[in-house]
This record gives structure tokens, sequence and C-alpha cells, in this order.
């Protein structure tokens, strides 16, 4: 089973590129920029990700993002994270950045978005491997500076695939965003939100985002399973989820998403699985993440590749493509079976 996951083709749209910082990187660009870490070395570094909600590791998380400063930092970044996903197998990945972050740190749109594409397009050359970029806002800042970062992205639009909204979730419901959506929309952008587990109000999130945000995707999501209205709705609009079951079971709590995926597939819903920080969450990318999917919900090849499937129509990318990959999927599966 653990091989036909690694050989599996697949695809992750969950997966933040700030979140792929691995700790030897993180060393390696704090001495390029001259930035003193407070960690003796790497295994140190690593000791202090012990998280036990959202917020601990959201801490952790964006003080991790200071060593990236240079357009090369972002590039080495994305680079690093795409060849990892195509040593994977993963055929497409569509990564959520945070401008934000790096906004109020001096570092300029420019910078983050151009060392980031220059990646992808050695990466697609490279390894094959396409992809796609998403500006997240950032739900728990001012959300006039996630303003002031899209009117600076959008010059930069062909570099963009869509916009999402991440980090802290509690008191900042999607619909607070609705102007931004609205901005982004206009802009030919695609909009997806995180509606993370188990989060106060958390249905009334998912039914914003559903209802009067019309996602074409949803982040998390997996306590619609409360809400067979919402179940349905979501059905009704073929809309997508990215469930994340890496052992995030430290941040997110009793009930996160590696408990969620047997029911959203048995529901029906469009379940699809990625990784989210694997460099904070056990160094586990898309292989691992399935591996302990599969294990933990009993999941059959079948399944898997209902997932696979699943994710591959979720890309936003056009049908030719699309269809160039669902092939790729069929041929493993004969070869396969
Ligand atoms: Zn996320």
């Amino acid at each position: 089973m653990a091989r036909f996951i690694r050989v599996m083709p697949k695809a992750e749209y969950h997966v933040h590129l700030e979140g792929t910082l691995e700790g030897e990187m993180k060393f390696m660009l704090a001495q390029r920029n001259g930035i003193t870490l407070p960690f003796a070395d790497v295994a140190a570094m690593k000791a202090s990700y012990q998280y036990h909600d959202l917020p601990s590791f959201l801490a952790i998380y964006y003080d991790g993002m200071k060593v990236l400063v240079t357009e090369q930092d972002f590039h080495d970044l994305a680079l690093a994270y795409l060849a990892k996903a195509a040593s994977q197998n993963v055929l497409h990945t569509e990564m959520f950045f945070d401008p934000q972050e790096h906004l109020k740190r001096g570092v300029a749109m420019e910078t983050v978005i151009l060392g980031i594409s220059r990646a992808r397009a050695e990466a697609a050359k490279l390894y094959g491997i396409s992809s796609g970029l998403i500006l997240c806002f950032v739900r728990d800042l001012d959300p006039h500076t996630a303003m002031e970062a899209l009117d600076a992205a959008l010059p930069y639009r062909e570099h963009l695939v869509g916009v999402g909204l991440d980090s802290d979730e509690k008191g900042h419901p999607p619909g607070k965003f609705a102007a931004h959506f609205a901005k982004a929309r206009a802009a030919g952008l695609k909009v997806t939100v995180h509606c993370d587990v188990n989060q106060e109000n958390t249905l009334a999130h998912i039914r914003q985002a559903i209802v009067d945000l019309k996602v074409d995707r949803i982040d998390h999501g997996g306590n619609i399973l409360q809400s067979p209205e919402l179940v349905a709705l979501a059905k009704q609009r073929g809309l997508s989820f990215t469930v994340c079951p890496s052992f995030s079971g430290q941040v997110r709590g009793e009930g996160g998403d590696i408990e969620v995926v047997r029911g959203m597939l048995d529901a029906g819903l469009n379940v699809t699985i990625a990784s989210d920080d694997p460099a904070y969450m056990g160094s586990e990318y898309l292989t691992e993440v399935l591996i302990r999917a599969q294990r933990r919900s009993n999941l059959t090849k079948a399944e898997l590749l209902q997932i696979e499937r699943n994710a591959i129509n979720a890309a936003w990318l056009g049908d030719e493509y699309k269809a160039r990959m669902l092939a790729r999927l069929d041929i493993f599966a004969k070869a396969w079976a």
C-alpha cells in the first residue's frame, strides 16, 4: 500500500510555501542574510516546534519567515518544495503564500512573487511539475493590509491563480473579507478560504464561504459533516475540500482533519488531501500524509484513486491539461491492477 501511494500520480492545493521552510534551509538563509537564530542547531530548533493549538503553531510559523528576505530566498524555498513534491510524483500543485507577513517586514511584493515564479518555471522544466500560486489573506491582521497586499499583487496578476484566507480564524469569519474576494474575482482570480476544523462558529463560517462568497474550494472544512444541509449544498455546487491529515492533531486537537477523511468520503464530498505546513509537521509531505490517512481511515486503493481524481478535477487549470493528468492516473490504476 505504501508503494502504491508513493508511485500514484498526485496533486495538492493546500500547502503554505512558508510552511515548507525546513530547518536546514532556515539556518542557511539566516546565515546568508546575517540573521542570528536563537537556536544552537537545527535539532534544537525542531525541538522547539511544540504546539497545543492553532495560535501556538502560528507564532512559531510566522517567526520562522523572518529569514526570507531576497528574491533568491523565495526562489530557493519554492524550488526546494517543488523538487520534493515532484520526487513524490505530484504532477500539479497550487501553493499558498502569505504576503502581508513579508510586506510588513519591508520585503516588496515583486521580490516575493518573482522569486517564487522563477522557481516555478525552473521546476516545470527540470522536474515536469506544474504549479499555481494563491495569495492568502492573513485574516487576523488588519483587513486594510490584506487589501494593500492584493493591490500590490494585481500588477503581477499573471503569476496568480487565486486568493485564499488563512491564519487564526477566531473572530475572523470569511465574510469579513467579502470586498477583498470581490476585487480578486473581478481580476479573474479563484477564491478559497480556510474553515479550519473545530473553530468557533465553524458552521456559520462554512455557510458564509459557500452561500455568501460562493467560494471555488474550501480548505479543511471537516465540520460540514455536522450539517446535512451544508453537505447537500456543497455536493450540489461540486465543491472540493483540501483536507490535511498530517500530524496536525497537535495543532487542531481531537477530531482534527485525520478524523474527517472517512466521513467526508462516505458523504460523497470531493475530498482531496494535502500537506499544509510539512516543515513544521514532522517533514510529512504528501506521500507521508496520504500513508497516514490511509492507515487511520483504512482507505482502499480505489478510494485513494478517487481522492487523487478529486484533486485533479479541483485544479484551477484548463480542461485539456486536467484530462492529461487524469489519463496518467488511469494508466497508473490499470498498470497496478
Ligand atoms: Zn492551511
